[in-house]
């Protein structure tokens, strides 16, 4: 085993801890930008020290955002607040193993060695998971770079306008937690394991420990391709005959997911502590149910009002059927007809579609 630290970055230790052999995807993606968004307003607001522009924010991000900065002025409580605090971790010889930018931490004017407790905040725009190994690393960072005692570590889900509750951490603790990972990583000899962060992963398509379940399945479905990812790689055909599987594997994956769903979020069943599962509830997404009323009361132009607002042509199809007592086709016709060159298309994506018939 390596005794050399590797380069990981806190952000991908949650993963790693599942599969050292994890690589976070390099595809863009919209809800990594969006919760970027977030965190340049949240930072901008805590550095200008009030609630101001939004930026490209829709209604709903803003509140997020909104909420977390008051949390935030909140549980700092006066003390000092530096935002994204770019902080390292060294090895004994100096060498540079993990670098991250904490998204807020509140500092104690006076820090006084082993009695010192700095806050570390980290905003999260997406789902609740199981942070700590992530939040360990920036922790041991701040204990360097602030020289305190201890963190006490605090995460905000914007989407559930919701804190965590706070936990307290020491340096052996999280140094043990973030050395097992990195030191699993550089193992020369470590294996992936097929894990919750599968569907992340750059190695996803090219994954032998991946394939060989998706080859269980294949096998029990009458055993359409041995897997080797080198050779769907170099041939078309067997590329798609792995695809060809994505239809059932699909098909079966949305059903448990809808199987379970009923069971244990509609119905309430218990779910066993040690599965690592539980039902969480999300705040329904905010909407204005009257466009006029909403309007009228806004201390905002109509004009610029009406900028926030959106019209989907299913929508106004429908609209135009009912008070207009026409078919579908004839109603989509009339607005077409009416509203002329106000009426236009997103852009065209393509996709690998099936010829009807061909099994
Ligand atoms: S796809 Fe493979 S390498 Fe990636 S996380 Fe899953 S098991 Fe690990």
């Amino acid at each position: 085993m390596s005794t050399v630290p590797q380069r990981v970055s806190p952000s991908q230790l949650p993963a790693l801890a599942q599969c050292p052999c994890y690589q976070a995807s390099r595809k863009p993606s919209p809800a990594a930008d969006r919760g970027g968004a977030q965190h340049r307003i949240l930072s901008k607001w805590i550095k200008g020290g009030c609630v101001g522009a939004s930026g490209d924010l829709n209604p709903q991000e803003t509140a997020q955002v909104r909420w977390a900065y008051h949390w935030i002025r909140q549980i700092s409580d006066g003390q000092k607040v530096e935002v994204d605090v770019r902080m390292t971790l060294k090895d004994a010889r100096g060498v540079q193993y993990m670098s991250g930018s904490a998204d807020a931490v509140v500092v104690p004017y006076l820090i006084d060695d082993d009695e010192s407790v700095i806050q570390i905040v980290d905003y999260k725009s997406g789902e609740m998971y199981d942070y700590h190994r992530q939040m360990f690393a920036y922790a041991l960072m701040a204990m360097d770079k602030y020289r305190a005692g201890a963190v006490l570590v605090r995460e905000a889900y914007g989407r559930y306008e919701k804190a965590a509750p706070p936990y307290r951490v020491a340096r052996e603790q999280a140094q043990e937690s973030v050395m097992e990972v990195v030191r699993a990583v550089g193992d020369p000899k470590r294996e992936p394991h097929p894990c919750d962060y599968c569907g992340w992963c750059e190695n996803a398509g090219r994954c032998v420990a991946l394939g060989v379940e998706a080859e269980k399945i294949v096998i029990a479905q009458g055993g359409l391709f041995s897997y080797d990812p080198q050779e769907l790689a170099r041939n078309p055909e067997e590329l798609l005959r792995a695809y060809k599987v994505t239809d059932y594997v699909t098909a079966w994956s949305e059903a448990i997911k809808e199987w379970a769903n009923e069971l244990f979020v509609k119905q309430g069943t218990h779910i066993p502590e040690d599965t690592g599962y539980y039902v969480q509830e999300r705040k329904g997404s905010r909407g204005v149910k009257d466009v006029t009323a909403a309007r009228a009361a806004s201390f905002l132009e109509p004009d610029i009002f009406d900028r926030a607002c959106s019209v989907t042509f299913g929508k106004l199809v429908e609209v135009y059927g009912v008070e207009c007592g026409l078919t579908e086709k004839e109603a989509a016709s009339a607005v077409l007809a009416e509203l002329g060159g106000l009426v236009v298309r997103g852009v065209p994506s393509k996709y690998l579609a099936k010829k009807r018939g061909k099994s």
